[in-house]
């Protein structure tokens, strides 16, 4: 991004060109274009037990989760899901097959899940996590999982085969997406 002597991207217009209103600097003429993101995270096992994190962090902080995140410029999917797991669970893990693809268009925001195998049963909580536990399929929390794509990661997991696909309905789900 170049740099913006005064407002920076502030005025809202329509590019020639384009079809979109987006955010234009004044001064330079640099557009902020906004585009979907892309959340990648694992469905970590150790033998027949799933790890998952319980969030330290807003939205629906206490409420556990597979490791996950946006993604960073510049790292692959599987790069980046391995990443999130160290981030959030201090683990080292091998990442598998793809479990599954689940978009939610209305917070532009698409949901990236893998298979990962720990490499030792050696875990801790992240800066992000209270605390992060290994479950057997028949204890996992159901009731208390932090989002929706959450938990079709671990249904689909759990069926085996794939990889699956969801689109998250238009309307506002019950159970909220980061960021949305
Ligand atoms: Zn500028």
């Amino acid at each position: 991004m170049p740099p913006h002597k005064k407002a920076g991207p502030s005025v809202e217009m329509i590019p020639e060109g384009d079809t979109r209103p987006r955010l234009v600097c004044p001064d330079c003429g640099y557009i902020a274009y906004e585009n979907p993101k892309v959340v990648v995270g694992a469905v970590c096992t150790w033998g027949d037990r799933i790890l998952l994190c319980r969030r330290d962090i807003e939205p629906r902080r206490a409420y556990w989760t597979i490791p996950a995140g946006f993604m960073e410029l510049g790292e692959s999917m599987a790069a980046g899901a391995a990443r999130e797991v160290m981030e959030e669970a201090c683990a080292h893990v091998e990442i598998g097959r793809l479990i599954g693809i689940y978009e939610i268009p209305r917070i532009s925001q698409v949901h990236v899940f893998y298979r990962a195998r720990l490499a030792a049963p050696h875990f801790a909580a992240g800066e992000e996590s209270q605390e992060v536990l290994l479950f057997s399929w028949d204890d996992l929390p159901w009731d208390d999982l932090a989002f929706p794509s959450v938990v079709w990661a671990l249904e689909n997991a759990r069926r085996g085969g794939g990889p699956f696909f969801t689109e998250a309905p238009a309307t506002p789900w019950p159970m909220e997406f980061p960021g949305g």
